[in-house]
């Protein structure tokens, strides 16, 4: 299938979950996940109508980013080391993985530096995968008020990573899990955290129907993921 077609399928699942959970599908974010897509297949993918594209290594959106259409938006969704975060201040709009304070208060020194506010999410490691960064639940309501802190740092919401499963309906729990632990964190600042990054090519529907505002979705929009030629250090913890 065409990227075209493609598209029009994910659109669909997405109005139609909308529909069954009420709610409106332009509330809702797709970030088309193009790590290990080469720029060709980036610029269809603006052709077709995206705007917003998710990266988890740094090496690879630097060299990339440059090669491809200026409409297009970056969002970053891997592990960020500190040694690349002012490659990524510079390169992202947003980044969904803020994983500690430590990562939190290197963002805000480099986001001075470069004279910039920083869209962020906060990454939640809800089920406890020891093979998943991210915060632990009780932890990030004990450091969130630090966190707000970084005045250079706009705190968006909360993104997670839910553990593969076959069957959708296994990851709900997870889902739930980030939109209540979202409300109890939104109360405790006593501002909105509107923004659930949650959902990929397997489980949008059921995201959305617990609350998904941004979708993260790869393979669904360009097809199985080509294989990196060399290996590079991954510095995700997600899905190749
Ligand atoms: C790769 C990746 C995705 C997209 O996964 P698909 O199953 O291809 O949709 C989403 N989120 C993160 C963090 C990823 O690393």
């Amino acid at each position: 299938m065409s990227m075209r077609e493609n598209l029009e399928v994910v659109r669909q699942r997405i109005s139609r979950a909308c529909e069954r959970s009420g709610r409106d599908p332009s509330g809702i974010v797709l970030v088309a996940v193009s790590k290990n897509q080469p720029a060709d297949r980036i610029q269809e993918a603006v052709n077709s109508g995206l705007t917003v594209f998710g990266e988890n290594r740094i090496q690879e959106a630097k060299a990339k980013i440059p090669l491809c259409p200026g409409r297009a938006r970056w969002h970053f969704i891997g592990h960020l080391q500190s040694n690349k975060v002012r490659d990524a201040v510079s390169l992202f709009d947003m980044i969904h993985s803020v994983d500690s304070l430590e990562l939190g208060s290197e963002l805000q020194k480099q986001a001075e530096k470069q004279a910039k506010t920083l869209r962020v999410l906060l990454e939640v490691n809800v089920a406890g995968e020891s093979s998943k960064f991210g915060w632990n639940p009780e932890r990030v309501v004990a450091e969130l008020s630090a966190i707000n802190r970084f005045t250079r740092l706009e705190l968006h919401g909360f993104m997670t990573v839910a553990p593969y499963a076959v069957d959708p309906e296994k990851v709900r729990p997870i889902f739930r899990r980030l939109r209540e632990l979202r409300d109890q964190c939104s109360q405790q600042l006593g501002a909105p955290l509107p923004e659930l990054s949650m959902g990929m090519s397997g489980d949008l529907e059921v995201a959305i129907e617990e609350g998904a505002t941004i979708l993260r979705v790869g393979t669904a929009l360009f097809g199985e993921r080509p294989r990196l030629k060399k290996k590079e250090p991954i510095e995700s913890d997600h899905i190749d």
